[in-house]
């Protein structure tokens, strides 16, 4: 599989994944200035299949449109979003990139389009609602604590401990972890109860 983390402006990170084979790819969070990742598309010789958001705001999504126009690719996000896009996703879906199998775990919370990507079973892009250390903030508006703690501890948690974390911001230690190690590290997964989640989340 061919994966790359790229760094874009201030500390978004965008995702570039695709089957070496067939060359088919997606590009998770466009982030502004696709520039640099229409390089690396040509470069590698990739065919982008989708742009995939894991949620709304437009840090994630500045680039979409000139991916779109560059590539004809389908710009994918969860059904509940207001963006534009070509495809509407939901809790469970599985997208094709080649080989690769990608599952829509839908973890609203951070947004209420928030999604995150589990990669082969082996890498989960989690955009805002898990960073390395810390967990997406739940007071913009469509924001939802007790959703955010279903989603980490319902969800994402319940993951093994080997699955790689790929966060949408560079707010951490390091670019990306496992969840083994975040369920140890991260302050904000310690085991709590919903309402010990919700006074801690409500803690300027
Ligand atoms: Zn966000």
């Amino acid at each position: 599989m061919f994966f790359k983390q790229i760094q874009r402006h201030s500390d978004n990170f965008s995702y570039i994944i695709a089957d070496e084979d067939n060359k088919e790819a997606a590009v998770v969070d466009s982030s502004y200035n696709a520039d640099e990742l229409i390089k690396i598309l040509k470069q590698e010789k990739l065919k982008l299949k989708y742009i995939i958001n894991t949620h709304g705001h437009s840090d994630h999504t500045a680039g979409n449109t000139e991916l779109v126009s560059d590539f004809a690719a389908k710009l994918v996000m969860h059904k509940q979003s207001k963006n534009p896009h070509d495809l509407s996703v939901d809790d469970g879906d599985i997208l094709r990139v080649g080989k690769i199998f990608i599952k829509i775990i839908y973890t609203p919370g951070h947004t209420a389009d928030s999604i995150c990507l589990l990669v082969d079973n082996q890498k989960l892009l989690t955009g805002d609602t898990l960073f390395i250390g810390e967990c997406g903030r739940t007071d913009l508006p469509g924001g939802n604590a007790k959703k955010m703690y279903e989603s980490l501890f319902g969800k994402l948690l319940k993951l093994e401990d080997g699955v790689e974390v790929y966060p949408g911001h560079d707010y951490g230690i390091k670019p990306s972890s496992t969840i083994g190690e975040q369920r140890k590290t991260n302050y904000t997964l310690k085991p709590r109860s919903l309402h010990d989640f919700l006074d801690f989340m409500s803690q300027p």
